[in-house]
């Protein structure tokens, strides 16, 4: 059971907006904030790179409580700006060449998709789209009869930013293992509020944000790659941190998952990001994982219940992420109406999520995505002020 009242107290801003933008930029707790500020105040008291070496303790633990939380070794984890740039640094350094073959699914994220198709056009590697079982995941019958030879990767990605979707991560991971082929978890929605096992899932790499369900600062991401893996890849970018440039003409990678990480780096959200990282795993992971999939639930029964809301969320498992329309409003107006009384939601729209939304025609969507620190009193605010627009 999670202590509600003192998640609350411990997340001040809660008293005044309603935060139902959780797979957006969530809320930042307390002891995440004053990490944060902590170490700026001694960037600006004593020197970065003084700071850097004070902080030595706080910074070093970031990598122990990334392996805690996805049970990985602290050598498989790399701290990177964003998810977009985690997945992007082990993506680009993969050994794709022409003819190769990526399997991956509509509900992938906007950006892993735009660079999927500048290696089609750049290096002529050849994207498979699985399509979706009855329940709008990925059909994994599908998946293993796309499988050829030439197929060198799958990239999935875990929860979509547009919907309450969970991929099957755990079967698609027993696949990958089966044929051999590297596989490319996008879990940017998914840690924080689900309880991600990357050992339990069979993914190769894994990537994340620190702003979203991790509840983390902005400007902060990291990377899981598997240490086997690691070594196969030679990233896009290297420097003087993820490289060693041992003799003029010469360089090494580094080891590990340092080979991902750039020199220079936000310290002070690294350490926030820890502490990030130590909050959820106080709070613990299948307990976040029930209420927020219980909240969501709610959520969506309610909002059926109104004249002319359509719920829109797909899967057979479904997480915090809850999308909606009320007719005939525009999804933007509904934002903006909540907007003006402090409820906070993003919308998804079509450039966002071409194949998925695209597929479903639909054009935009009210994302309402719900942490544990939400309860049912905000969902029964939430629901009234949509059902009175
Ligand atoms: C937000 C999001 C990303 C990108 O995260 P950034 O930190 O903004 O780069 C990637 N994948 C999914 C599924 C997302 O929702």
């Amino acid at each position: 059971m999670i202590d509600i009242d003192r998640v609350r107290a411990e997340t001040p801003s809660c008293a005044d907006v309603l935060h139902f933008n959780n797979a957006g930029s969530s809320l930042m707790p307390l002891p995440v904030f004053e990490a944060v500020s902590n170490a700026l105040k001694l960037e600006y008291s004593v020197g970065g790179y003084e700071a850097e070496r004070l902080l030595g303790d706080e910074l070093r633990v970031f990598y122990d409580e990334f392996a805690g939380l996805l049970n990985a070794e602290p050598e498989e984890i790399a701290f990177v700006e964003n998810a977009t740039r985690a997945w992007d640094m082990a993506f680009y350094g993969l050994p794709l060449k022409a003819g190769d073959r990526v399997v991956t699914h509509a509900s992938e994220y906007a950006s892993n998709y735009l660079a999927l198709l500048q290696q089609a056009k750049r290096r002529g590697i050849v994207i498979d789209l699985v399509p979706s079982d009855a329940h709008g995941q990925i059909d994994l019958t599908a998946l293993e009869a796309a499988i050829r030879p030439e197929t060198k990767l799958i990239a999935l990605t875990h929860v979509p930013t547009q919907g309450g979707l969970v991929n099957p991560a755990v079967e698609v991971g027993s696949i990958a293992r089966r044929h051999d082929i590297t596989y490319l978890l996008d879990a940017c929605q998914s840690v924080g509020q689900i309880d991600v096992d990357v050992k339990a899932i069979g993914c190769d790499i894994l990537s994340g944000t620190g702003r979203k369900f991790l509840r983390g600062p902005r400007g902060t991401g990291f990377l899981y790659v598997r240490k086997a893996i690691a070594e196969t890849i030679e990233p896009p970018f290297i420097d003087l941190l993820s490289a060693t440039w041992t003799q003029p003409q010469r360089y090494e990678l580094a080891g590990g998952a340092r080979r991902f990480e750039n020199f220079e780096s936000y310290v002070a959200g690294r350490v926030g990001l820890a502490a990030a990282v130590r909050y959820a795993r106080g709070i613990g992971l299948p307990a976040i994982e029930q209420r927020v999939s219980d909240l969501a639930a709610t959520l969506r029964t309610q909002l059926g219940t109104i004249d002319g809301v359509s719920v829109h969320d797909l899967g057979q498992v479904k997480c915090g992420i809850v999308t909606f329309q009320k007719t005939p409003l525009q999804a933007k107006e509904i934002a903006e109406q909540l907007r003006s009384q402090k409820i906070n939601v993003s919308v998804s729209i079509l450039p966002y999520a071409q194949l998925d939304l695209g597929q479903r025609g639909l054009t935009a969507l009210v994302r309402a995505s719900v942490h544990y620190f939400n309860t049912d009193d905000e969902i029964e605010r939430f629901v009234a002020a949509v059902r009175v627009m």
